[in-house]
């Protein structure tokens, strides 16, 4: 076994977890500079994400023109793109890392496969359950969203930042609003976490211990409504489509990827695509622990931050234990 594998795990990174949040090293120059160069001055996932949202601004979703009244014409074709777009992600890496097996188990976290003959799940399967939830309530309701934004974008209502008028403010709210994400996520996470609203909605989510892409966007829908309302933001500051648009891929087929089950997309032996994190795959596995994520340091700072260590999931069992 070599030093990235356990007894628990077929592949984990190097233990324990180290603290890459930016918000631990504020007053570390070199780790700020490092964090800014590798999310939004290199070829990374963010950039990537900024780029198709770009696209699909100028050139696929309806423009603010077209979406002054509700009319079933432009709702539909705004759900037509965020149902294709939700398939195609999370179908691609289903096909990829669980159908073709093209990686094998390589940098794949969990041993086991997803679960098939499991009552637990819907039509008895873990796969056709998460793709069941993901497209119905889950594009549905990320639609909803993004519709009620665009239209209160279209008329006004809202404030509405345009790039050629204020362009340090557009960059500014690229970098918020993952930053954003990662808070409000926390919280209403955690919340999920009380006994009341854990077993009514978030155990849903929770069937899936070893996740795959479709997990991600797998939740009851009253999580869904909760886990979406991070785009209440756009009411408050003012953002332009292009953020809106980031932000549904960041909620949305984003979560396929971090749900992936596998750390990396490998091309010709070489990481080229961040996935899954160890950090949120504990989550599944422990549950009463790292409720955010890598960006956010409330678990290190509220005492639930899992590590990756015995320890750390000797501390969680013992949570969970006064929990419940
Ligand atoms: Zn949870
Ligand atoms: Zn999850």
């Amino acid at each position: 076994m070599d030093e990235n594998q356990s007894k628990e795990w077929n592949y984990h990174p190097n233990l324990p977890l180290a603290d890459s949040s930016p918000f631990t090293h504020l007053t570390e120059p070199m780790f700020l500079l490092n964090w800014i160069y590798k999310n939004w001055l290199s070829l990374s996932e963010r950039i990537l994400m900024v780029a198709v949202a770009i696209v699909l601004w100028f050139f696929v979703y309806p423009s603010l023109e077209e979406t002054k009244d509700f009319h079933f014409s432009w709702i539909f074709e705004i759900y037509f793109i965020n149902l294709t777009m939700m398939i195609l992600v999370a179908g691609s890496l289903h096909y990829f890392f669980y159908i073709r097996k093209s990686q094998g188990n390589t940098l794949k976290f969990d041993k086991r496969d997803l679960t098939k003959n499991n009552r637990n799940f819907l039509f008895s399967d873990q796969v056709k359950d998460n793709m069941f939830w993901t497209l119905t309530s889950g594009v549905f309701l990320l639609t909803a969203f993004q519709v009620v934004t665009t239209w209160l974008m279209a008329n006004g209502y809202v404030p509405v930042n345009n790039f050629s008028s204020n362009p340090v403010w557009f960059i500014l709210v690229l970098i918020f609003l993952p930053i954003w994400s990662a808070f409000h996520f926390y919280w209403v996470h955690r919340l999920l976490h009380f006994p009341f609203l854990y077993k009514r909605y978030h155990a849903l989510h929770h069937r899936n211990i070893n996740i795959g892409p479709w997990s991600g966007l797998s939740m009851h829908p009253v999580e869904h409504l909760l886990y979406l309302s991070s785009f209440c933001i756009h009411w408050i500051i003012a953002t332009h489509p292009i953020h809106l648009i980031f932000h549904v891929i960041w909620q949305g087929p984003a979560a396929a990827m971090t749900h992936s089950g596998y750390e990396d997309l490998l091309i010709k032996d070489k990481r080229r695509l961040a996935l899954g994190t160890f950090y949120h795959q504990l989550h599944h596995r422990y549950f009463e622990c790292n409720y955010g994520n890598q960006e956010m340091p409330w678990d290190r700072w509220f005492g639930t931050f899992h590590d990756g260590s015995e320890r750390s999931t000797e501390e969680t069992r013992a949570r969970k234990k006064n929990m419940y």
